[in-house]
């Protein structure tokens, strides 16, 4: 049994609100939503950031974009705009070391 929490949400072993599924990415709501709209976005296969996703592996990186183009459609977040955000790295704040998109809506940000 793999220790990666997402691969563990993936495999159907840990429950989570899902949003979205495709043959290679799955989407589904973040535990502790930190906008109104906070959907997180992976890669059913294991990569432990976007770096090693973009090396690894650009034609799965870019069904990942199209899941994230996906959540913000099917959560009516295209009219208003959203955020994405991929911490990479435990410096910036990755917690969790499979490759994830935060889909961020629903509220105002100010600038980067
Ligand atoms: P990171 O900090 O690595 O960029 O983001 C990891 C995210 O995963 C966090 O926002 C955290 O709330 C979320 N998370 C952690 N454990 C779980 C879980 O068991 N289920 C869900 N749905 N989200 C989780």
């Amino acid at each position: 049994m793999t220790d990666c929490l997402f691969c563990r949400i993936v495999a159907g072993e840990i429950p989570a609100t899902v949003v979205l599924e495709t043959p290679s990415v799955l989407a589904f709501r973040d535990i502790h939503p930190k906008a109104p709209v906070h959907v997180l976005v992976i890669p059913k296969e294991h990569y432990a950031d976007i770096a090693a996703l973009g090396a690894g592996d650009t034609a799965l990186a870019g069904e990942l974009l199209a899941g994230v183009a996906a959540v913000a459609e099917k959560e009516g977040l295209l009219g208003d705009g959203f955020r994405v955000v991929f911490n990479t790295g435990e410096s910036v704040g990755q917690s969790v070391f499979h490759a994830h998109a935060h889909v961020l809506g629903g509220q105002t940000y100010g600038d980067l």
